[in-house]
């Protein structure tokens, strides 16, 4: 038993060995990954649904890796965290899509919005708004263009750093959105002490609406929350039309998913929009 399980330690510590050995390979790569821009930026329509047109893009990040191809943030953006790289490629995502909306906006969309995903990390370990700033002048996009997307769990932390942070961004005219509402410790005080301008309902809600009461109880009452707060409700992980009409008649301002547009190369969102009036 005392060889078992001496064999047993030495299983574990080898594969213990080879995950990290693994990780570090992996943030070695995104390292290199980030200098050899093989990131890209993929965008998902986000639809007002009275009118049901297409009123702002999430950004979604990929690694175009060379030897691996396409690689979801899944596979990569645990790691980055894990390893405090996501700092810098949260400041190069948020370069990048002010870039975007740069170049929209002379298109003729100026009033397209981009909401761009934020790790805590971020906030915690980065000069959030500093880096803001030099990605708004940098490319010269509007700050009203910008929705910085951040889960319950960076408000729950609520340190005075936070609250700070997130009304200096507030000021300069950026927009703050709840992601993956629901799925969280929700505290309802926070929703109000931080301003929060749209909420995202949980796609894991909205996939069960047409089959589980409970789910439609939940969106129906997430719903009228927010709108007696002021606050837009997106409904995120809309694949089809059955579900869309529910939230119309829910009263849901805005949704997102396949059944509107995977997310997708700026040049082909692009061709999605309308011709502009000039
Ligand atoms: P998220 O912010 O909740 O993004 C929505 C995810 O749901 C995306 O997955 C999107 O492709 C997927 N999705 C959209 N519509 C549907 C649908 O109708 N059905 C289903 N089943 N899925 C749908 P993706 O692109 O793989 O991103 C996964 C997560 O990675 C994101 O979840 C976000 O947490 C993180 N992420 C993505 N880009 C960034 C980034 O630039 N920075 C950071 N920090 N995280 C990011
Ligand atoms: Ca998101
Ligand atoms: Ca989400
Ligand atoms: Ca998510």
């Amino acid at each position: 038993a005392k060889a078992a399980g001496r064999n047993t330690f030495r299983f574990y510590s080898q594969q213990m060995n080879e995950d990290a050995v693994q990780r570090l390979d992996i943030q070695n790569r995104l390292r290199r990954a980030l200098e050899r821009q093989e990131f890209i930026l993929h965008y998902q329509p986000l639809i007002d649904l009275g009118s049901t047109r297409i009123v702002g893009a999430e950004a979604l990040i990929r690694w175009n890796c060379p030897d691996l191809g396409m690689q979801p943030p899944g596979l990569f953006i645990p790691v980055a965290e894990d390893s405090g790289l996501i700092v810098n490629i949260g400041e190069w995502v948020l370069q990048e899509a002010c870039r975007q909306a740069r170049i929209w906006k002379d298109a003729g969309h100026g009033k397209l919005v981009i909401a761009v995903n934020l790790s805590p990390l971020q906030f915690t370990r980065g000069n959030l708004v500093e880096t803001v700033t030099r990605a708004l002048t940098d490319s010269g996009a509007d700050p009203a263009c910008i929705e910085l997307e951040i889960t319950e769990s960076i408000l729950m932390k609520d340190t005075e750093q936070v609250l700070a942070t997130v009304r200096q961004l507030h000021a300069m005219g950026l927009r703050l959105a709840i992601d993956d509402f629901g799925t969280g410790y929700s505290s309802l005080a926070y929703l109000r002490r931080f301003a929060v301008d749209k909420l995202k309902i949980d796609q894991s809600f909205i996939r069960d609406l047409p089959t589980d009461p409970d789910a439609g109880a939940i969106v129906r009452g997430v719903i009228q929350m927010a709108k007696s707060l002021k606050i837009a409700v997106l409904a995120e992980g809309v694949e089809t039309a059955d579900i869309a009409h529910d939230l119309v008649l829910l009263g849901c301002d805005y949704a997102q998913g396949y059944y509107f547009g995977r997310p997708m190369p700026a040049e082909a969102f692009a061709e999605l929009l309308p011709p502009p009036r000039n």
